[in-house]
């Protein structure tokens, strides 16, 4: 084999690692305004936190990670479709 085609071969190799390389680094770190989490539209199902201590009602509009807030130091409850 001539010098300079193993050379070639040798970097072309370099290249393809040092390309899947930053491709594989690429794909653990999320992009510049892409979400972790897809979020889900839940508007239409009416879900809702419900503060069991003192009331407190947050309409659920929008959820991404699912955790349930608290209020008054408790988790809310979580309620579906209040009527209202
Ligand atoms: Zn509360």
């Amino acid at each position: 084999m001539p010098p300079l085609l193993s050379w070639t071969i040798a970097v072309l190799i370099g290249v393809a690692i040092w390309k899947i390389g930053i491709a594989s680094i690429r794909s653990f770190s999320p992009k510049p305004g892409e979400q972790k989490h897809e979020l889900e539209d839940v508007e239409s199902l009416e879900v809702s936190f419900v503060c069991v201590e003192c009331g407190t009602e947050l309409r659920v509009r929008r959820l991404g990670e699912l955790q349930v807030p608290r209020h008054c130091g408790e988790k809310m409850k979580v309620i579906q479709g209040s009527g209202t």
